[in-house]
């Protein structure tokens, strides 16, 4: 009986473990995954977990009865430690090994900690359930909030700090909240739209000092020389791949586990999807690691057929959705600033579409409020490929 072994229970790895089952696999699936909680879904956690709408147990991808009922020997609070490609043997923290004979790396990522805030007690990140519910418990109408990055989370943590009556202060370090993922024409959208709910959004400014006082509340020194108090920090700079155990197993890494368009890693037998896994990005060259729900859930599944030896269907071009205030944003492919935009809709009512072109492609597209439209534009975008 062959052993399929998969290190990561997030999507990627929980969607894998299903797909081998649902594809037929006989032998034996174990799933490993650090954190004590079983898979969950991590996108409500800066919205509605954050809120106090959404209970954490909601969040559960499936039922607990669901991984024995596939015969899936799920081991959460498990941390695998060592990877030995040549014996095909996985090492577990209480000392113990697991041979498999395929192996999925789906380790994700863990949030970027900040240099200026280590050591200080009371600084959040937001990448777990159970940094969720420190955040939450933080998060008292009147305590004044400092956001330390504009990026999607950043964005969403200050939405739904100001929805629960929260001053919020967001120290962005680019001309724009959201510079990664859109480009500066609709990124401007949003940070008018974050000035309008009440957020102190400060471009152009990185985070230079952070103090605590002997009262507990935070001093922030700006890189402008400005100071700012805050009672909660909330850091969201960004993830880091977990590449530890493939680095250590001297696969190629890069920014993530460098896999070829079938989640094959440079180890024979050994593949990786989700997050941590940098792929060819088929439409423009290059490379590209998606840090989206989605795009983990389909590499999950395609990396589960490729283990098979089965043919899949490639993963679709990446696509993500993000709620602020209740405005709903969806991106989809890889736009970037300089891309040609073309608008569709009324961009200042924030009720909107936008085409992005490069060099004669479309690189990808934006919906506000227009959620019914992404379907269409992710397909011209993917029109190419097919
Ligand atoms: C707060 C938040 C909000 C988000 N909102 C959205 C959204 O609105 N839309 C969207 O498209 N995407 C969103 N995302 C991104 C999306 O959730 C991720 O892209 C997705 O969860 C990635 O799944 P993954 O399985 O690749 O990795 P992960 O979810 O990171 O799972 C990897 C798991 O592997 C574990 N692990 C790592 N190393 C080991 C080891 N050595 N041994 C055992 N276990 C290990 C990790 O602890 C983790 O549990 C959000 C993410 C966060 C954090």
């Amino acid at each position: 009986m062959s052993t399929m072994v998969i290190v990561g229970a997030g999507v990627a790895g929980a969607t894998a473990a299903r797909t081998l089952r649902s594809a037929g696999f006989d032998g034996r699936v174990v799933l490993i995954g650090d954190e004590p909680e079983h898979p969950y879904r991590r996108p409500p956690l800066s919205k509605d977990v954050l809120l106090g709408r959404t209970a954490p147990e909601r969040t559960r991808l499936w039922p607990p009865e669901h991984w024995a009922g596939h015969r899936i020997e799920l081991r959460t609070g498990t941390r695998a430690v060592r990877l030995d490609t040549g014996r095909r043997l996985v090492g577990l923290a209480d000392g113990s090994e697991l041979a498999y004979d395929r192996l999925l790396l789906a380790t994700g990522g863990r949030a970027r900690r900040l240099p200026a805030a280590e050591g200080l007690e009371g600084v959040h990140t937001l990448r777990t359930l159970a940094d969720a519910a420190r955040l939450r418990a933080a998060l008292v109408p009147g305590t004044r909030v400092l956001v330390v990055g504009g990026g999607l989370i950043g964005a969403e943590v200050a939405a739904t700090a100001r929805t629960l009556g929260c001053p919020v202060t967001v120290l962005e370090p680019e001309p724009y909240p959201l510079a990664r993922v859109l480009p500066p024409p609709v990124a401007r959208l949003f940070a008018s739209l974050h000035r309008r709910q009440g957020v102190d959004l400060r471009t152009g400014i990185a985070l230079e000092r952070l103090k605590r006082t002997d009262h507990g509340a935070f001093v922030a020194t700006g890189t402008d020389g400005r100071r700012w108090t805050a009672d909660v920090v909330v850091v969201a700079i960004g993830m880091r791949p977990c590449t530890a155990l493939a680095d250590a197993a001297g696969l190629t890494t890069g920014d993530g586990i460098v896999v070829n368009e079938h989640a094959g890693t440079s180890a024979p037998g050994v593949f990786a999807a989700g997050d941590v896994a940098s792929r060819p990005n088929p439409l423009l060259g290059g490379r590209y690691r998606a840090e989206h729900w989605q795009a983990a859930q389909e590499q999950g599944a395609a990396a589960a057929h490729a283990m098979l030896g089965r043919p899949a269907r490639p993963p679709r071009v990446p696509w993500c959705w993000s709620d602020q205030y209740g405005v709903n944003l969806q991106i989809c492919g890889w736009p970037e600033a300089g891309d040609d935009i073309r608008f569709d809709g009324d961009p200042d009512g924030m009720d909107f579409t936008a085409a992005f072109h490069r060099g004669g492609l479309m690189t990808g597209a934006v919906s506000v409020n227009r959620p019914k439209e992404m379907r269409a534009l992710r397909e011209r975008v993917e029109r190419p490929l097919l």
